[in-house]
């Protein structure tokens, strides 16, 4: 048996989860086994449905006591029982924050080892799996072993394919949870200020570097995001400095954007900043050093300081709209 783990909202199955379905389904199919889904929460109809769109079988939902709580651990011992009482060949799930947490956590209590962010998977005694590595700029191929194989499926890497619809079976179970389970857990969600487009999401991102020259400095940058209707962000030196918070951070360890333009004001460009900024569509680079490494990578590069380049944009954006 394949299992994957559907991640959920509004009574919808994530298309990040739809993604490692249709890679389990395939799996499943190559090796002639059945497809099981595995949730936290209640299986509402619209996601039974939908899961049997992608040919699940038996969907087991676990009950908890705090449904509504993210925990890594919780959740992952949600999956270690089922992992304990079926064996499956293998666990999938989403390769999103959430998923490759909770596998990471699946891994460690079950000793196996996790093949994380893969593009593809072929079916075997040992699944051959390619993968994203170093943020997507180099392709892996690797063997995965271990009795069952745990395995994410890097967002946006598989097209979706539907089935013809199963009948699907829901299994509630309620996990043996302790207060360890939940140390750590996701207290607040602090929402993107109303009226503000979210840094993932934005069609223009006007991002700060250590060029900006401090927290201050950024209210030009804020400006122009605003004008274009576009979000601001930074590098990791800016919210390194605190000058930016950490979710505003653009990179391999911070948010991947992919708007239609990025201007990048005072960003050198270092490989861990571009990869979060490799799906924008054009990039503007102002930089004084007509050297820096993002020069050779933007589409637009204006030679000069930011704090007298900016307001220029700003006022004659303002004066071409009257
Ligand atoms: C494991 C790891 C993960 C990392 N993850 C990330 C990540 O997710 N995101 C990220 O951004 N970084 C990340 N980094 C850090 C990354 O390597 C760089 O150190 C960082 O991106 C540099 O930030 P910066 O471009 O703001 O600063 P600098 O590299 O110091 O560049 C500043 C630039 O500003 C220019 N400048 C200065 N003054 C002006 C001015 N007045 N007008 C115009 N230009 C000016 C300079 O010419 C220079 O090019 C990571 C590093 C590691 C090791």
């Amino acid at each position: 048996m394949i299992l994957v783990f559907i991640e959920h909202s509004n009574r919808r199955i994530d298309d990040t989860s739809l993604e490692a379905l249709t890679v389990g389904r395939q799996l499943a199919d190559k090796m002639n086994v059945p497809l099981h889904g595995a949730l936290v929460g209640s299986a509402a109809d619209e996601i039974v449905a939908r899961a049997g769109e992608f040919g699940v079988t038996v969907l087991y939902a676990a009950e908890l006591a705090q449904p509504d709580t993210y925990a890594p651990a919780a959740y992952a011992v949600c999956l270690v029982e089922l992992l304990d009482n079926s064996k499956p060949q293998a666990v999938i799930a989403a390769g999103t924050e959430r998923g490759n947490e909770i596998m990471a956590h699946v891994a460690a209590r079950a000793n196996l080892p996790l093949a994380a962010n893969c593009t593809d998977v072929q079916p075997g005694a040992d699944l051959i799996v390619t993968r994203l590595r170093w943020g997507g700029s180099l392709l892996e191929e690797a063997k995965l072993t271990g009795t069952s194989k745990l395995l994410t499926i890097a967002p946006n890497s598989v097209p979706l394919a539907t089935v013809e619809p199963t009948r699907v079976t829901v299994q509630s179970f309620a996990p043996q949870l302790s207060e360890r389970d939940y140390r750590a857990r996701v207290t607040a969600r602090v929402e993107t200020a109303a009226g503000k487009v979210s840094l993932a999401s934005a069609r223009v991102v006007v991002g700060g570097g250590r060029g900006v020259g401090s927290a201050e400095g950024f209210r030009e940058l804020e400006e122009l995001a605003d004008l274009l209707g576009g979000a601001v962000g930074g590098s990791r030196v800016v919210t390194g400095l605190g000058w930016r918070p950490h979710h505003d951070q653009i990179g391999q360890t911070g948010t991947r954007i992919a708007p239609e333009l990025y201007i990048s004001c005072g960003i050198s460009g270092a490989i861990q900043h571009m990869v979060g900024a490799k799906a924008a569509k054009h990039i503007l680079a102002i930089n004084t050093d007509a050297d820096a490494p993002i020069m050779s990578k933007a589409d637009y590069v204006v030679i000069g300081d930011l704090h007298q380049v900016v307001p220029a944009i700003i006022a004659e954006i303002k004066a071409r709209r009257g």
